[in-house]
């Protein structure tokens, strides 16, 4: 096909002084340009609204990094109108052409990936690595895509019944609304709308409003990457507002959406209900939440399992949906575990991710903030709060908590929390340690620390999680070789990064002629 193999961005590497000292002239660029309006941008044309809502750094909300025009019932038509409009002429390119467009994004995104993530540094609090290995994902995805795209393209001859041939093949559904997180605010867009974008369709994207000042950034990229007008809409809006309509819309095809679990059932409630004038049944694709677990055995390699736990638990505050939330820990090994788990967890640096000392920063949003503090008082009444550590400043800092003595019914052990809270659990044995970290509605990630071999191919085939991880940590998913996504509540579709990825976008056609 003319495409070499698909390799992933290298991870981020700050022994290199360039790339340490491009880190904070980038955040100054990003807070030189803070006064700017976004406008939406349906079918190439950029439009202003009145209605308006800041976008601020969450280490210091009184800091507007932007101000952001809001789709209303009347945009959103707009821009699923000019996604239908616009339909046609790319659903008949060929797959190779598509497939070049992303190419040409991902080279930009990889020229200017330093000021991507720089946005992420202050719009959603990430840490200077966890932004720009989120960005180095936003260009694996385009570049896989586009490899997927190409291999997908090539009909398909099936049988060899003589008389007859028969080719099948794919071709996209039409209209997809792209509805994006806040936690991977580039990643998770990009590759949801490239998905979307080179399999043939076309795209309205909603932004997260905590993240749209990342999200406007696909819109500079795609168009300097040639993706002509329509294809996609920028469309940021309140989802109180628009939302539905979004989901709704008769034209709308497809919806991919990654957020919480009630959004997510609440979308796949909606799309589920046909509407006058509706001419496809909707397909949903939805990644939802985790409650993950890491078993520790009574022979793991410590200092491995205590870095693994804390990086997982703790990294960008806890705000991933394959966060480690629940460690599991085998009785003879559990007091060691523990004390050192503590001693690790209070040495960690709290405070603005602009700092790269800082291994912690602040959460997202006032509500995030406040259900943190929710589930500190669950902790408290459901277990031993072992390691509470606040910090004080004016962003929205929530505590890192440890807590002890929680039992697989216990709250802390079944709800998502979306934060920097970790439930600590003692098992008797392996076997219950696995069967405690089996009993959630959820099945995204799961870990296990282990030397024994019989363990761990329990643990394989037992483990019943989207993406298990042995001796590692659980987050942080790579393009192509770790495709990602759960079941159970977690989500439906599969997953992405994957070989079938891009399949949920389009419908199969087989074509059989007498011959
Ligand atoms: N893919 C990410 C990871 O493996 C998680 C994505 C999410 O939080 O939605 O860490």
């Amino acid at each position: 096909n003319g495409l070499t193999g698909f390799r992933g961005e290298p991870l981020a590497d700050f022994t290199v002084a360039e790339l340490r000292q491009a880190f904070p002239e980038a955040i100054a660029s990003v807070r030189a340009r803070a006064g700017q309006v976004l406008p939406l941008v349906i079918g190439g044309k950029e439009i202003a609204t009145d209605d308006r809502l800041p976008t601020v750094n969450p280490a210091d909300p009184t800091e507007v990094l932007a101000t952001v025009c809001q789709a209303g019932i009347k945009e959103t038509d707009a821009a699923i109108e000019a996604a239908q409009a616009a339909f046609a002429a790319w659903r008949d390119k060929t797959p190779r052409e598509r497939a070049e467009v992303l190419l040409k994004a991902a080279a930009i995104a990889r020229r200017d990936i330093v000021a991507l993530s720089a946005a992420q540094v202050l719009e959603v609090g990430k840490q200077w690595d966890q932004a720009y290995n989120d960005v180095g994902e936003a260009i694996d995805f385009l570049e896989y895509y586009a490899r997927e795209a190409v291999r997908l393209g090539t009909p398909r001859r099936m049988g060899r019944e003589p008389g007859e041939k028969n080719h099948l093949f794919y071709e996209p559904k039409g209209v997809c609304a792209v509805i994006a997180p806040w936690n991977f605010p580039l990643a998770i867009s990009c590759g949801m709308s490239a998905a979307a974008i080179v399999a043939g369709n076309t795209v309205v994207f909603k932004p997260s409003g905590l993240a749209s000042l990342i999200g406007h950034g696909l819109v500079a990229l795609f168009k300097e990457a040639g993706l002509p007008d329509g294809v996609f809409n920028f469309c940021p809006g309140r989802g109180s507002v628009m939302g539905d309509r979004l989901v709704e819309h008769p034209a709308v095809a497809t919806i991919a959406f990654t957020g919480s679990m009630e959004t997510g059932l609440r979308i796949q409630e909606k799309a589920a209900r046909v509407q006058p004038g509706q001419a496809y049944c909707k397909r949903v694709i939805a990644e939802m939440g985790g409650k993950n677990a890491i078993i520790i055995d009574d022979d793991a390699d410590l200092d491995e399992a205590i870095l693994g736990v804390v990086y997982s638990a703790f990294g960008f505050q806890g705000q991933k949906c394959s966060a480690c939330s629940r460690v599991i820990v085998v009785d003879s090994i559990y007091d060691k575990f523990v004390t050192r788990l503590t001693e690790a967890c209070s040495s960690l640096k709290i405070g603005p991710a602009e700092d790269p000392e800082n291994a912690m920063g602040p959460v997202v949003d006032p509500s995030q903030q406040k259900k943190v503090l929710e589930y500190l008082e669950i902790a408290r009444s459901e277990g031993k709060v072992l390691v509470e550590r606040t910090t004080s400043g004016q962003g929205y800092y929530a505590p890192l908590v440890v807590a002890a003595g929680i039992r697989p019914e216990h709250r802390l052990a079944q709800e998502e929390v979306f934060g920097p809270i970790l439930a600590v659990m003692k098992a008797e044995s392996f076997d219950e340690a696995l069967s405690f970290a089996n009993a959630s509605r959820f099945a995204l990630t799961g870990g296990v620390y282990s030397r024994s071999p019989r363990h761990l191919e329990k643990a394989r085939r037992e483990f019943r999680v989207g993406n298990l991880y042995l001796n590692r940590n659980c987050v942080g998913a790579m393009v192509g070789r770790q495709p990602f996504g759960g079941s159970k509540m977690s989500g439906v579709g599969s997953k992405a990064g994957g070989p079938d990825y891009l399949l949920q976008f389009m419908d199969p056609r087989v074509v059989t002629e007498n011959t």
